[in-house]
């Protein structure tokens, strides 16, 4: 073999034990990731604690991966869950089938579905890639009531952009 050749060699060696790593020592460190990143989906509360969702499946008709299963129930003032008539008394998505486009954020209507930016989904087994509604809701905000909640007769009249604080 050439000797130049080899000297090369070392040389690209030595120099590189000069360079900042570019690899993460993940999990301890994690990557940052773009603001436009989307990630794993949340179903988001309003200030008081209701849940934006209003079961209207929008998401899941926007959904190319045919993904997202909603089933919507009725609100009564002794349980509410949302300002509007029905909720998502079902709400799941398949992991294994998302493509993360983003299209059911898109879709809704009230900013209930929001793909954040947590990329550290495993599972084991296929059951475990489906992800509920207790899974994707947020905690419920510092001061506010938990779901569902019992509210004043007639406080969900009015149209939802007057909602976020009704109570
Ligand atoms: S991100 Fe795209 S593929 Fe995933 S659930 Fe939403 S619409 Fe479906
Ligand atoms: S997440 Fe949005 S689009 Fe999907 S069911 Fe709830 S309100 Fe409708």
């Amino acid at each position: 073999m050439n000797p130049l050749e080899i000297l090369r060699g070392l040389w690209t060696t030595f120099k590189s034990m000069f360079e900042s790593p570019v690899t993460y020592q993940y999990p301890e460190v994690k990557r940052p990731v773009r603001e436009r990143f989307k990630g794993r989906h949340e179903l988001k509360r309003y200030e008081n604690g209701l849940e934006k969702c209003i079961g209207c499946a929008l998401c899941a008709a926007a959904c190319p991966a045919d993904a997202i299963f909603v089933e919507a129930s009725e609100n009564t003032d002794e349980e509410r869950y949302s300002p509007g008539e029905r909720y998502a008394s079902t709400y799941e998505i398949n992991m294994l089938r998302c493509i993360f486009c983003g299209y059911c954020e898109d879709a809704c209507p009230t900013e209930a579905i929001v793909l954040e930016h947590n990329y550290e989904l495993s599972f084991y087994d296929r059951r475990s890639a489906i992800y509920d509604r207790e899974m994707l809701l947020v905690p419920v905000p510092p001061g506010a009531r938990p779901t569902p909640q019992v509210v004043e007769p007639g406080v969900f009249t009015r149209s939802i952009p007057e909602m976020e604080n009704p109570v």
